[in-house]
């Protein structure tokens, strides 16, 4: 429930309207949220309104930029069946990288929509993606005294062996202990 700044009134309402912005010579329309006050007829945006708001502004210049939605960015993500924290080991961004992406609270890069599509349409060029980051995920599951007794020989076979692309799941743990014992 939201208070009015104004007079304290608890009688708060949300409404939303459509606004026309321009975006590189496009038009395009958002609905903005925003609360009217009934006790003094004032309006204006809570926080969380201030952060939907700006993140439908994202969308939809993403829209005009020809980038990935934050709906098609996360599925691409869940078909290559990675966590948001493998991603950006995957695929770079930094830590958080990918929760920020689809909250729509930032905007990817040209260069990470490009990397996205390709890995999501050529299973060969995510299959290197993998076993150049496989170290770093690793990492999250096996301690480093155990990661330091896998030969390099090991960790190559393991990267090509344990993943077959697509995979039904996402167990990745397991298989990476297995190959230490
Ligand atoms: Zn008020």
């Amino acid at each position: 429930m939201s208070v009015c700044n104004k007079c304290n009134s608890i009688d708060v309402v949300h409404a939303s309207e459509v606004e026309l912005n321009t975006y590189k010579g496009t038009e395009y329309s958002i609905n903005i949220d925003y609360s009217t006050c009934n006790s003094c007829y004032r309006e204006f945006l809570t926080k969380p309104q201030i952060i939907a708001n700006e993140a439908k502004v994202r969308e939809a210049r993403k829209e005009i930029d020809g980038l990935l939605s934050a709906e098609a960015l996360k599925a691409i993500r869940k078909s290559l069946n990675l966590s948001q924290a493998d991603a950006s080991i995957v695929f770079g961004g930094g830590q958080n990288a990918f929760s920020k992406y689809e909250r729509s609270e930032v905007t990817q890069s040209q260069a990470m929509d490009k990397l996205l599509r390709l890995a999501s349409s050529d299973r060969y060029i995510y299959r290197k993606l993998l076993g150049h980051s496989s170290l770093a995920i690793k990492s999250h599951f096996i301690s480093s005294v155990e990661i330091s007794n896998l030969s390099a020989h090991n960790v190559e076979n393991w990267t090509n062996s344990q993943f077959s692309i697509p995979s039904a799941t996402h167990e990745i743990s397991k298989p990476r202990l297995k190959l230490v014992a």
